[in-house]
């Protein structure tokens, strides 16, 4: 429940000055990092597992170390891990180990990758202890290591690897290493692909890693389904959700800590008839704006996807274009650039018009939040309008003191903190978020209002009383 004076004198110790009855905000500074940057050293892998999306039809290529080295560049520039962030993935879609070059990769991690690199293996090239040791010795700070079956016969059908004598041998010598070896080693985290082939044993496998390993967790996960070509095989593993919720059912009965991301058939069926409805649509300037706010915000739109033949693709592009060796911090930075500035452009309304007198409201403008990076204002809070408006549709206005004026679509959010609002105004109470391009304000004192539609498209503004955004 929130309470509104705690709530606004919470964000009253952020004001930074008052001025005739009028309060003067100041953005809060941000740095612009990477989410994630998810690394491939090379592009192949030595199993076929069926339920794998990556197509191996490309020609094998290591990345050369002078490319490595560069890629080394980005790692400032990529949130850690105890900041929220997703880290720099040493692997990311194939298998690591099988490079040659391996090693001396790991070696040549720095310090700061200590608090941010991850690293996926299948385990399944032979490894002595020296190798191990030089794993766990490395500046990584999390591995992760595919289970999906101890039944040789099952794991040598879903992973088309005939060597399970050489994946058993590693977890053994894994074990004996990590009881010998007397330093830090990185969290240890299993995860299983949820199949109809292994579902009889995903209980035995937790309870396996449990008992084995000092894990973190043992996270349990349905295949992904995107556009190759073995997702007919991936579709028909899904278990029903009677099936999925006697799973779960179990492992919650275990001591252990488990992670599930698991869909079941139904789900899934659910799922691709919106995706099919959605293609359908006619979408208004609205709708529009609500597909750009799902790239621009979906979890994954601040990484980049970096290749083992030294190119990387972003979310925002999705072409894979050369990283450059000479200036690679720059071109890392620029690269963020140009992924945040893509969040204004997404928010950017350009053809808002015909409501240049709307009728006054008088509601509840909250504001959680305002930040600036380099390249926009971030605005996000939440806002109880006085009657019943549409609070889907929502356009957020920035009229300067010296005339300019902006608009920029928000995206709208449920804001279940907000109940006690929620209750009270009857349901018409909802978050929002925009981000304004900093290049495009031309003063540097800006009223806010927020303009809702209602269901009869009566044009409603609501002014953010007595807060003025100061710029600097
Ligand atoms: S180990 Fe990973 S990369 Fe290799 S085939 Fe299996 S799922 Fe694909």
């Amino acid at each position: 429940m929130v309470k509104i004076d705690q709530y606004l004198n919470k964000f009253k110790e952020k004001i930074t000055k008052r001025e005739n009855n009028i309060t003067l905000i100041s953005p809060q500074k941000e740095t612009m990092v990477f989410d994630a940057v998810n690394l491939d050293t090379n592009n192949t892998c030595n199993q076929r597992c069926r339920f794998c999306f990556t197509s191996f039809n490309e020609k094998p290529i290591n990345m050369d170390i002078n490319t490595f080295k560069a890629v080394l560049e980005v790692l400032p520039l990529v949130k850690d891990y105890a900041g929220g962030g997703y880290g720099f993935y040493f692997s990311c879609i194939y298998e690591p180990t099988i490079n040659p070059l391996f090693l001396e990769y790991l070696d040549l991690l720095p310090d700061i990758a200590k608090n941010k690199c991850f690293l996926t293996t299948n385990l399944a090239k032979p490894m002595d202890e020296g190798f191990i040791k030089r794993l766990l010795s490395a500046n990584i700070r999390l591995v992760n290591i595919s289970i999906e079956s101890l039944k040789p016969e099952r794991f040598e059908y879903i992973t088309q690897n005939k060597k399970f004598n050489h994946y058993i041998n590693n977890l053994n010598t894994l074990e004996k290493v990590i009881n010998e070896i007397d330093i830090d080693i990185p969290i240890l985290r299993f995860i299983t692909i949820l199949l109809k082939e292994n579902k009889d044993e995903i209980i035995d496998l937790v309870k396996y890693t449990c008992k084995h390993f000092p894990i973190e967790s043992h996270e349990i996960r349905t295949p992904f389904i995107n556009y190759y070509e073995n997702m007919g095989w991936n579709k028909k593993q899904y278990l029903s959700k009677e099936e999925v919720d006697e799973i779960i059912t179990q492992l919650n009965k275990l001591e252990c800590i488990v992670d599930t991301v698991i869909m079941s058939s139904e789900d899934l069926e659910k799922y691709e008839n919106e995706e099919n409805n959605k293609e359908n649509e006619k979408l208004d300037s609205y709708q529009k704006a609500i597909n750009r706010f799902k790239i621009v915000e979906d979890y994954e739109y601040l990484f980049l996807r970096i290749n083992s033949d030294g190119t990387c693709i972003d979310k925002k592009n999705n072409v894979a274009e050369k990283i450059s060796l000479e200036n690679p911090r720059k071109y890392f930075k620029d690269k963020l650039f140009e992924l945040y500035s893509y969040r204004s452009e997404a928010a950017a309304c350009s053809d808002y018009g015909g409501y240049e007198n709307p009728d006054s409201g008088d509601g509840f403008i909250l504001v959680d939040k305002i930040s600036e990076n380099d390249a926009y204002i971030e605005f996000t809070g939440w806002c109880c309008p006085d009657r019943k408006v549409n609070t889907d549709k929502l356009i957020i206005k920035l009229t300067g003191l010296d005339g300019d004026v902006n608009y920029y679509h928000a995206s709208t959010k449920k804001r279940f903190d907000a109940d006690e609002f929620k209750e009270k105004e009857k349901g018409w109470c909802g978050g929002y978020t925009t981000y304004i391009d900093k290049n495009k304000l031309k003063n540097n004192k800006y009223y806010i209002d927020l303009i809702y539609e209602t269901e009869t498209s009566q044009i409603i503004s609501y002014r953010w009383e007595n807060f003025i955004l100061s710029l600097n």
